[in-house]
C-alpha cells in the first residue's frame, strides 16, 4: 500500500549494467544516463575519482597509481565495492537533478543469464545500497526482447541474440520465460582483439584495442561489402619499434573476426538444436532479432540469415534495446510481475 502511494512520487529508474556501457532510464524522461562502465580509481587511498566518460578518458593518461577499473567482466560484477559505487554515482546523478525530497526509487536491473544466486544477490545488494526501496532483476535478454518489442509473455517463441562487449546471450523466449540459452565469452571484445592480432601477424604492427575498435567500426563486416573499403592504421613496428601506418581493407578486417563470428553462428544452430520443435518452427516463422553494439556489425544480419536459413531482424537502436525494455516494465507493472521476482523486503 505505503509502496504503491510512494511509486507515484519517486522517480522509478530501469538500469542496463553492461559490461561494456551502463544506461539508466527513468519513467520521465527516458533515457537519462549511457556512459562507459569504468571507474578512475587512487589505488593508493582507494578513492574513486572519475566514473563513466570522465574516467573513460583518463585511460592511458594518468599516473601509475591511478588505475581505469571496468568492474563488470563478462557481464559480471568482479569488483562489487566499485560496482556499488558506479551505480550510487549514476543514480545520485540522476536524482540530484531533483529539488524536492522524493523517496528512494524502485529499479529494474538486467541482469545475465548464467549468473549464480551469489552473483544476484551481489547486483541487489550493490543496487539496494546505492539507494534503491525495491530491486527487480530481469534477464537481460528477457529485457532486450521487450525493447525490441517481441511478444514476450505470448504464447510464440522468439529467439534474442544480444552481442554486447564481452558476452553473446542466445534465448528462446516464450510464455514470459527463457526457454533455452546460451552464454557466450565472446562478442565485440573478441573481435577487437582478432583485429589487434591479425594486424600484428600480417603487418608486424602492434596496436591497441581501442583502435581495432575503431577500425571494425569504420570498415568491419560480415559479409563482403558493396563497396571496398580501407582505412589507415598506425601502430608501433615490432622490428625496429618505430611508429609505422599501414592500411587495411574491409576484407582484411572481415578475415580477422571471422572466427568470432563463426562462432556466434555455431552457437546459434546449437541453441536452435536443443529448442523443442514447435518453438522453433515459431522462430522460423518469425525469426531471429539481434540486440546490443554487435548487431550493427555490417552484414551480422545476413550472415546469420545465410547461415541458418532463418529470416534476422536488427532489433532498432540495439545498444538501448536492454535499458528500455526495463523502462517499459517500469510502465507495466502487470508484465513486470509475470517475468520478475521483487526483493523480499519491501517498505
Ligand atoms: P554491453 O552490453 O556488454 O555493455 P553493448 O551492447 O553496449 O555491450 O555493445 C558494445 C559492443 O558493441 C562493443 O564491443 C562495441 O565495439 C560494439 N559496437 C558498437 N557499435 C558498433 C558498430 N557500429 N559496429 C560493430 N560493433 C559495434
Ligand atoms: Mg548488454
Amino acid at each position: 500500500m505505503l509502496n504503491k502511494f510512494l511509486g507515484k512520487f519517486s522517480k522509478d529508474l530501469g538500469i542496463d549494467l553492461g559490461t561494456r556501457n551502463t544506461l539508466v532510464y527513468t519513467s520521465e524522461k527516458g533515457i537519462v544516463i549511457n556512459e562507459p562502465s569504468v571507474v578512475a580509481v587512487n589505488k593508493r587511498t582507494d578513492e574513486i575519482l572519475a566514473v563513466g566518460e570522465e574516467a573513460k578518458e583518463m585511460i592511458g593518461k594518468t599516473p601509475s597509481h591511478i588505475q581505469a577499473v571496468k568492474p563488470l567482466v563478462e557481464g559480471v560484477i568482479s569488483d562489487f565495492e566499485v560496482t556499488e559505487k558506479m551505480l550510487k554515482y549514476f543514480i545520485d546523478k540522476v536524482h540530484s537533478e531533483s529539488f524536492t525530497l522524493i523517496p528512494r526509487p524502485r529499479v529494474v536491473v538486467g541482469i545475465p543469464l548464467d549468473i549464480t544466486e551469489v552473483e544476484k544477490k551481489a547486483v541487489e545488494d550493490a543496487v539496494k545500497s546505492a539507494g534503491a526501496r525495491q530491486v527487480f532483476l530481469i534477464e537481460e535478454s528477457m529485457a532486450a526482447a521487450i525493447g525490441a518489442r517481441l511478444p514476450v509473455a505470448e504464447a510464440t517463441a522468439t529467439m534474442i541474440v544480444d552481442i554486447g562487449g564481452g558476452t553473446t546471450e542466445i534465448s528462446v523466449i516464450s510464455l514470459g520465460g527463457v526457454v533455452t540459452w546460451k552464454t557466450l565469452r565472446i562478442a565485440g571484445n573478441e573481435m577487437d582483439a582478432n583485429i589487434v592480432e591479425y594486424i600484428r601477424e600480417e603487418f608486424s604492427i602492434l596496436t591497441g584495442e581501442q583502435l581495432a575498435e575503431k577500425v571494425k567500426i569504420k570498415i568491419g563486416s560480415a559479409v563482403p561489402l558493396k563497396e571496398p573499403m580501407e582505412m589507415e592504421v598506425r601502430g608501433r613496428d615490432l622490428i625496429n619499434g618505430l611508429p609505422k601506418a599501414i592500411i587495411i581493407s574491409d576484407s582484411q578486417v572481415r578475415e580477422a573476426i571471422s572466427k568470432t563470428i563463426n562462432q556466434i553462428i555455431e552457437n546459434i544452430k546449437i541453441t536452435l538444436e536443443t529448442t523443442p520443435p514447435e518453438l522453433v518452427s515459431d522462430i522460423y516463422e518469425h525469426g531471429i532479432v539481434l540486440a546490443g553494439g554487435g548487431a550493427l556489425l555490417r552484414g551480422i544480419d545476413k550472415a546469420i540469415a545465410q547461415a541458418t536459413k532463418i529470416p534476422v531482424r536488427i532489433a532498432d537502436d540495439p545498444l538501448t534495446c536492454v535499458v528500455r525494455g526495463t523502462g517499459i516494465l517500469l510502465s507495466d507493472p502487470e508484465l513486470l510481475e509475470k517475468i520478475t521476482s521483487p526483493s523480499f523486503d519491501e517498505i
